[in-house]
C-alpha cells in the first residue's frame, strides 16, 4: 500500500516482529519514518506479540495503527519534524495528541460531512 502524505509518498508496509529491529528494539506495533517515507505496521497475526478475541477487533487496531502513523507522516511533511520545541520535546512528537487526533479524527470528519463542511 501507499499513501500520498502531502505530496509525498508513503509507502506502507507489514513487518514481522522479529525481523524489524525498530519494532522489536522499541516493543512498538508500528512507526512512521520520513528518511525513507514508509509506515510500518508489525505483522499483527504474530500470535507471541498481539493478542486479539477476534478478526474485528484485530482489523480495528490495525486501522488504528495505521490512522496514528499516518497523523505522524501529516505533521513531519508539515514542517513539524524536528522544529515544533517546546521543553519536552517537539511537541508535533506528542503521542498523547498523535492519538487524540487518530482517535478523533473519524468522529470530527462524521461532523463535517453531516453539515457539508469537510472543504
Ligand atoms: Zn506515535
Amino acid at each position: 500500500m501507499k499513501v500520498d502524505v502531502l505530496g509525498t509518498e508513503y509507502k506502507i508496509e507489514i513487518h514481522k516482529f522479529d525481523n524489524d529491529v525498530t519494532l522489536k528494539n522499541n516493543s512498538w506495533a508500528a512507526y512512521c519514518c520520513s528518511d525513507k517515507p514508509l509506515i510500518v505496521i508489525g505483522d499483527l497475526d504474530d500470535d507471541q506479540n498481539f493478542k486479539f478475541h477476534d478478526d474485528k477487533e484485530k482489523d480495528t487496531y490495525f486501522k488504528s495503527c495505521l490512522r496514528h502513523e499516518i497523523v505522524h507522516a501529516f505533521l513531519n511533511e508539515s514542517g513539524l519534524k524536528d522544529s515544533a520545541q517546546s521543553p519536552n520535546g517537539p511537541w508535533s512528537k506528542n503521542e498523547e495528541m498523535v492519538d487524540w487526533i487518530a482517535i478523533q479524527f473519524p468522529k470530527i470528519l462524521q461532523a463535517f460531512r453531516e453539515i457539508k463542511c469537510e472543504e
